[in-house]
């Protein structure tokens, strides 16, 4: 997630190195470049790098100024998106209904989903994570019933942008809880087959001791995935 950071030649020289790298078959790496510079990412990635837009409105076209929809996004072959991003959250004051009905919308369409679900510092203090956690899945799933174009990112408000990471228990504690909270409301093959990635202040240093936890499947890189170490050597 480059988030609102880049120009052409930042992102064509961060793509070009991207490309470069070398992929394990088993990883999947999607980026998500500003909306303006989605088509020539699209067009210069690797067909095995996915491209995500950072939002997309729950219409297909018409009077929404300044939106982009998810049928724009697949016109020029982006496949994913991510929504419910805290930033969008908090600063643009998106509901967890609303970031469910474009996440219902993005779907429909066939535009793959990394839903973003997360508590703030004050709610992990109070000790109302888990009432968080389920009441942000609660809103998608009253929205959805198939969850297998949908990627979870767990996403604590207070380890984005900040380098206060979670902690690997902290973070296996929760992705445990997001499957187990699948199972009961889903379905057993939904909490097994649904990748949930973490999100926060993840960079080239703390990803490896993150990704030995059982229930971590991937990661929501922000910040680090504009500095070099991203994208040099493999995935
Ligand atoms: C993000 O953008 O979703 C994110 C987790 O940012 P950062 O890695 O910078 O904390």
């Amino acid at each position: 997630n480059f988030k609102m950071n880049g120009n052409l030649d930042f992102i064509q020289n961060l793509v070009e190195r991207l490309n470069s790298g070398n992929f394990n078959e088993d990883v999947e790496i999607v980026i998500a470049p500003p909306s303006l510079y989605l088509d020539q990412t699209r067009k210069l990635a690797r067909k095995e790098i996915g491209v995500a837009a950072q939002n997309a409105y729950n219409a297909s076209s018409g009077a929404y100024t300044g939106e982009i929809s998810p049928e724009m996004l697949k016109d020029i072959d982006v496949h994913w998106v991510i929504l419910g991003h805290s930033e969008r959250r908090e600063i643009f004051k998106e509901s967890d209904d609303f970031v469910a009905t474009k996440i219902a919308h993005a779907l429909k369409v066939g535009v793959k989903v990394i839903a973003c679900i997360g508590e703030k510092l004050e709610e992990r203090e109070k000790g109302t994570t888990f009432d968080v956690i389920t009441r942000q899945l609660t809103a998608i799933s009253n929205k959805i019933s198939d969850w297998t174009n949908v990627v979870i990112a767990y996403e604590p408000v207070w380890a984005i942008g900040t380098g206060k990471v979670a902690t690997p228990q902290q973070a296996q504690e929760v992705h445990e809880f997001i499957r187990k909270w699948l199972k009961e409301n889903v379905s057993e093959e939904t909490a097994q087959n649904t990748r949930v990635i973490y999100g926060g202040s993840v960079n080239a240093g703390n990803a490896s001791e993150l990704a030995k936890q059982s229930d971590v499947d991937g990661f929501l890189v922000g910040g680090a995935s504009l500095k070099p170490e991203f994208g040099i050597g493999s995935f």
